[in-house]
């Protein structure tokens, strides 16, 4: 009861978002969006800014990944207890799909931040007795399944959400949309204006319009049209509920079908994208509207090794709170950066033992690559000319790589089969690692773990990136296409080093492979492989550099600052 109060106290920001990832145990999220929900509700937390998160609760969660022996991905259901992380809440909201009333119920989760702070994170689910089978099971995967349950599941998420704060009495600022699978909240917001106006009618009053335009916030993470969810209007009309008429619907989500971006996008005084170059393309992408940049961050405890934790909590301390104050990294000596790093690289090393029998050796210039297992990313580019990497590398690289593919991508399984293939060609010269199960938990001992983050996504469909913050916050340079963030991280040679053209230089509708690839090469052999073995004080600096000119910025608090000043408080 008392805590209650407290959250209704003030008024807080809402954060929608189709997936959180918090932690490994609460498996609900499938890759950098969801650990970014995470991140800036963690960030939210350590800066007490009053927010209420909103996701579903997937019971099954996203997938535990394994490899048969040639390679090829198979996907398992997690099996996780909600009851043990999470609580349940008496209040239920109601909504009704294919004219069925569904019943929603919320489960709470706090983030608690040492400085104080808390923020409530609800999970929807609708596994209630009462509520018909079928759609008990509404909720167990997370991007599961085919449009029609997607549809259901941006319902239950977007209107569901809006209803359960309702029900908790929240008192709602602002509602920040998390890309475009919550826009169906605008609908909500339209409707309850509507009522608390006395209004009956269908045609939605300019009034109305802008009270909600007014209390949202969206921000997009797709650099292509192709990527935005989008919904044939009669899939809508047999599934949505009748609250709002079709043409009004139309209005804001577009003629042909119902676009979640550019409802949303309609329905929001302050869109914004990712990363300074991300916020251009969306830009041009959709001209009609004004589209600011807020570049991603990570929380920085969260992703910060245990060994520089305590190297920062020596000679920087505050430093979890206020992560500006990295820029001060050169009062650490060489020699302890160095040895934190060595740390966290033998632990890593460890992990991999245990899990695959190999034993990396600890010595050699160990390349990372992890992340969702999408084409666009080309995890195997780096393999396209085999000979070449074994002329500049046997006895001197070694590759560690993770990552899962949605389980309806066949196409992203290949890329993985590929680069488990490509470890038997190279034996006894290169070693390559491929872990199973890319998860938070294994990230976090990953990618401090590894000497080199690689990254060579097609440009420009990185929006942002965040998984290089991490590496740079670890003193782990990148070594990275221009795309997203790494456009405003990168100084070449000082924070880490590009691969392929400047962004200037390029047209964003081709893949520039061969062009990437072969800076790729170059670059690793002329500049990256010396400077690693025959310049230590020189590899030092770019590592420090990385901390220092790159993770000082790049993290959530200071994103969170910027959507309070920017977006939040007007
Ligand atoms: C940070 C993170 C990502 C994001 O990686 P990108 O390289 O930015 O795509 C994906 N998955 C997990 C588990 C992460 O922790």
């Amino acid at each position: 009861m008392e805590r209650r109060n407290i959250y209704i106290q003030n008024q807080h920001i809402a954060y929608f978002s189709m997936e959180i990832g918090l932690n490994a145990d609460i498996p609900t999220y499938s890759g950098g969006l969801g650990v970014l929900a995470g991140d800036t509700i963690k960030s939210a937390a350590d800066l007490n800014i009053p927010l209420v998160a909103v996701t579903l609760l997937y019971r099954k969660g996203y997938f535990r990944q394994e490899f048969d022996p040639t390679g090829w991905q198979h996907e398992h259901d997690i099996d996780w207890k909600p009851e043990r992380y999470l609580q349940l809440l008496p209040h239920k909201a109601l909504i009704s799909m294919e004219q069925r009333d569904i019943k929603i119920q919320a489960w709470l989760y706090r983030v608690k931040s040492p400085a104080g702070g808390e923020i409530p994170v609800l999970f929807l689910d609708t596994d209630i007795p009462g509520n018909d089978d079928q759609d008990r099971h509404l909720t167990d995967h997370l991007y599961g399944g085919d449009q029609t349950l997607r549809l259901k599941q941006e319902i239950i998420l977007g209107i569901g959400g809006a209803r359960i704060l309702q029900a908790m009495n929240f008192s709602i600022k602002k509602y920040h949309m998390n890309e475009g699978h919550a826009s169906l909240l605008t609908l909500e917001l339209l409707n309850q204006t509507r009522q608390n106006l006395g209004d009956n009618s269908d045609d939605f009053s300019s009034t109305n319009i802008r009270e909600v335009a007014e209390k949202c916030v969206f921000t997009t993470h797709t650099p292509v049209p192709a990527g935005h969810d989008r919904f044939p209007y009669d899939l809508v009309e047999k599934i949505m509920p009748r609250d709002i008429p079709l043409a009004t619907l139309k209005k804001f989500a577009g003629e042909e079908d119902l676009n979640m971006t550019m409802l949303g996008m309609n329905l929001s005084r302050f869109i914004n994208g990712v990363a300074k170059r991300h916020g251009q393309i969306s830009q041009d992408m959709f001209p009609g509207f004004q589209i600011h940049a807020i570049t991603n961050g990570i929380h920085p405890y969260t992703w910060c090794s245990p060994f520089m934790v305590r190297l920062f909590n020596r000679y920087l301390p505050g430093w979890a709170n206020e992560p500006e104050l990295l820029v001060r990294v050169d009062t650490i000596s060489d020699d302890e950066i160095w040895d934190a790093h060595c740390g966290a690289k033998a632990l890593f090393f460890q992990y991999i033992h245990e899990q695959t029998g190999t034993q990396l050796d600890p010595e050699l210039l160990t390349i990372g690559f992890a992340r969702r297992a999408a084409t666009y990313k080309r995890g195997d580019l780096i393999f396209s000319n085999i000979e070449r990497l074994l002329d500049m590398g046997a006895g001197k690289l070694q590759f560690v790589f993770g990552g899962k593919a949605h389980p309806q991508d066949n196409e992203g399984k290949k890329v993985i089969q590929r680069i488990i293939q490509q470890a038997e060609k190279m034996r006894g010269k290169i070693a390559l690692v491929y872990l199973e199960n890319y998860n938070m938990d294994t990230a976090a001992q990953f990618i401090p773990g590894v000497d080199l983050w690689l990254n060579n996504p097609m440009r420009p469909l990185e929006a942002s990136g965040t998984s290089g913050m991490k590496a740079a916050l670890n003193g782990v340079p990148n070594f990275s296409v221009l795309d997203g963030w790494w456009i405003e991280g990168h100084i070449e040679g000082v924070t880490g080093w590009a691969i392929g053209p400047a962004p200037h230089d390029v047209k964003d509708d081709s893949s520039h492979a061969d062009r990437d690839l072969e800076d790729m090469y170059d670059k690793l052999e002329r500049v990256i492989i010396p400077l690693y073995y025959d310049n230590h004080p020189g590899w030092v600096r770019v590592m420090k550099n990385a901390i220092g000119k790159n993770a000082y910025y790049f993290n959530t608090h200071v994103m969170m600052r910027r959507y309070v000043t920017e977006a939040y408080i007007h």
